[in-house]
């Protein structure tokens, strides 16, 4: 058997395999497009499609398709054989440039949010050259953008791309001033992925799981995860057969994954690859979440990746860890000399001002309605956004911002002029996990994104927010040189930290007086995905966008109405599969129980009519009563989800979810889950909680 080396990335069309098939001529025209952007000569498109297709032929493969991410944010693909039939009974496998550089997907059925009404029906993908092509399953995968034929961006790859592009500009133009060398520039992404796994029995005996994504009624268990054993606990055999196989196919297709435990809930389990940049790491996360999926019905289980499956249990989150490389050097490695030092704290100062100005646009990033049961649930970050530094960070921002001396740990005072700020945070391991945006050493963690999402919004935003603030800093700083340069970087680090300050907090992000604090600070804090959508249409998310060139003002309205669509119709499901479960499954069930105490109750009086009853009618009651409430609930939520979804603005009808159509769904649930706990078992319709999370 091949050893893991030897199969490590064998499935994908990688820098390596490129050079290897290509002439050394036509591998540097290649190379000149991936990494400079300069347009594909047909005639290397050609070759390219050539190789690539005589690669993936070697492998079994006997299709191929342009693999894009539109806007509901997971993956589509069109299988199209390699296939070319000469009209004599034979046939060859041919693969064009033309037929790898773009295709033509019957486009109107993928969201558009109204744009390709604007535009142009048709919509076209265009190969993404930047991220490798890949085998799945016989068929080549060309990772591609997909754009309306008058160039307006259909899907999550394009303003990504774009964002990157926009950042490289800026960064570059700072580096100059630093007289760096040019480097290729990027911005790298490592990204943590939570999921649970379940039995497929019980999964499939609940609609609500199977429908929705996550349980819409569920007593709590017995036993939760407060004896916090599960967190990198022993790993179960099942779940370790799922995660080799797992490991084994992503290594396969060169996606290096590093890291693998169980996380704080039960069944719940988390997944680390090794950083790559930006655009290769979030296609290389949704092949992975697909894996996943996949894969875990070989070992008879299901991989959930939904944010909040389980109530009362934590829900899975995507960490997104983010930095910018220039060339091998990481921007945010605090370094070994002084200058690198300032450029250190000019790229620092940077991403606060970034994050401070940006923070509703961050926010509305990863805002959905699977995030809203996650965020501020005391197992992720709150609503808002702020920044952890750590104490020797921090430390040193508050000496910068009062001018005071900063004395590190060691107690050496030092000047904070241009000269010495010393290796200071290379052995920092402090950590705050409640925190939405922290510092982590030589990276910003991310925290908010949900496990069910797809990362390209919350990127597309860092990027361009951070090429915002380093243009601002470029602009500033434009021709000055040696000292001047120094002390006029010097002065923007401090005006503009002591300017940004308010983003920063070290303490506990999921306390009451953090909430309390931020509302003094003048930080944004919506509660809902709802509210939170509006921030995309603001005048000045329509400025940064359209300053950078990353999203115009149609994009940007299309893609606030694909979010708000999406939203709405999820929501509209679970209301209906709460009530259709109420209904037919639950509600059916617990009278059928009440009869039979019932049945009790008079079979026992018959034999004995002294017979003391108390428990059986006190029970017999309680249901009644439940089934009463229950019913009561089930016709609240009806009513107002009714008139809730004739509305006719998407705004007002998130707004009215939001705030009037969960709670009364929560009363339904309430409802429901008390009845859970008195009823028999055996009468019990769905597997529980306890039967989900606790499986062997
Ligand atoms: P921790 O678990 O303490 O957060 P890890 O070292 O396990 O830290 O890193 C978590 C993720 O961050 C991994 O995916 C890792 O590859 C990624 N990462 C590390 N360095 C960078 C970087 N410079 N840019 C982006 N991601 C990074
Ligand atoms: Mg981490």
């Amino acid at each position: 058997m091949a050893t893991v080396s030897e199969r490590y990335g064998t499935l994908v069309f990688s820098e390596d395999s490129m050079k290897e098939r290509l002439p050394s001529a036509t591998h540097k025209l290649l190379e000149k497009t991936i990494k400079e952007g300069k347009p594909l000569d047909p005639e290397v498109a050609n070759a390219v499609a050539h190789a690539m297709k005589e690669w993936a032929i070697g492998l079994g493969a006997t299709h191929y398709t342009h693999w894009f991410q539109p806007l509901s944010g997971m993956t589509s693909e069109k299988h199209d054989s390699f296939l070319n039939p000469l009209g004599d009974g034979r046939a060859l496998m041919t693969f064009t440039g033309k037929e790898l550089i773009q295709g033509e997907p019957d486009a109107s059925s993928f969201p558009s949010g109204g744009l390709r009404a604007t535009f142009e029906a048709r919509g076209y993908t265009a190969w993404d050259p930047t991220s490798y092509a890949f085998i799945k399953d016989e068929v080549l995968c060309i990772p591609t953008a997909f754009c309306s034929y008058t160039g307006e961006a259909l899907d999550k790859k394009t303003p990504l791309l774009r964002s990157m592009g926009a950042l490289e500009e800026q960064v570059k133009r700072v580096l100059r001033l630093f007289g760096e060398p040019e480097r290729h520039v990027s911005a790298t992404v490592g990204s943590e992925q939570e999921y649970f796994l379940i039995s497929e029995k019980s999964y499939e005996r609940r609609q609500d799981l199977v429908l929705t994504g996550r349980t819409l009624f569920g007593a709590p268990p017995c036993k939760g995860q407060e004896l916090e054993e599960h967190y990198f606990g022993a790993i179960r055999p099942t779940v370790n057969e799922f995660m080799k196989e797992l490991d084994d196919e992503l290594w396969a297709l060169g996606i290096a994954a590093k890291t693998k435990h169980n996380e704080v809930a039960p069944a719940q389990h988390e997944l680390a690859p090794i950083f790559t940049n930006a655009n290769r790491a979030i296609d290389e996360n949704l092949i992975t979440m697909e894996k996943m999926r996949l894969l875990a019905s070989h070992h008879g289980l299901v991989c959930l990746q939904h944010e909040k499956p389980f109530e009362g249990i934590n829900g899975s989150g995507k960490h997104n860890n983010w930095s910018i490389a220039a060339g091998t050097t990481n921007l945010f490695d605090p370094g070994d000399t002084p200058m690198d030092n300032l450029r250190f704290l000019v790229f620092l100062t940077g991403v606060i001002k970034a994050v401070d100005d940006y923070q509703d646009l961050l926010r509305m990033s990863i805002a959905s309605a699977g995030n809203d049961h996650r965020l501020g649930a005391d197992e992720a970050p709150p609503a808002i956004v702020s920044i952890f530094l750590g104490d020797e960070l921090g430390a040193i921002v508050d000496a910068l911002v009062t001018g005071h001396d900063y004395e590190n740990a060691d107690k050496v005072a030092m000047d904070l002029g241009v000269t010495v700020l010393p290796n200071f945070l290379k052995d920092s391991t402090d950590r705050n996990r409640t925190s939405p945006f922290a510092f982590t050493g030589n990276k910003f963690e991310f925290r908010m994104p949900g496990s069910g999402g797809n990362l390209s919004d919350a990127n597309m935003i860092i990027n361009t927010a951070m090429a915002k603030s380093l243009k601002e800093f470029a602009d500033e700083l434009d021709g000055k040189k040696g000292e001047k340069f120094g002390k006029a970087a010097i002065a923007y680090v401090k005006r503009t930290l002591s300017d940004h300050r308010r983003i920063i907090f070290d303490g506990n992000g999921y306390s009451s007086e953090w909430e309390e604090e931020a509302r003094r600070r003048g930080l944004s804090n919506y509660r809902t995905a709802a509210e939170a959508f509006r921030c995309f249409i603001e005048q000045k998310s329509l400025d940064l966008f359209g300053e950078f060139g990353v999203l115009n003002e149609p994009e940007v309205y299309s893609r606030y109405e694909v979010k708000l669509e999406k939203y709405n119709k999820l929501l509209n499901i679970e209301c209906r599969v709460m009530k259709r479960m109420a209904r037919r499954v639950f509600l059916p069930a617990i009278n059928e129980y009440a009869c039979r105490v019932a049945q009790e109750v008079n079979a026992v009086r018959e034999a004995m009519p002294h017979a003391d009853l108390v428990q059986q009618t006190t029970l017999l009651d309680k249901l009644l009563t439940g089934v009463r409430d229950a019913d009561e609930a089930l016709q609240a939520l009806d009513a107002l989800h009714r008139e809730v979804a004739s509305i006719e603005s998407q705004q007002e009808k998130a707004d009215r979810y939001a705030c009037e159509v969960l709670p009364a769904m929560g009363a339904l649930r309430a409802a429901i889950d008390g009845l859970e706990i008195i009823t028999d078992r055996a009468h019990w319709p769905v597997p529980t909680y306890n039967d989900l999370l606790f499986y062997s």
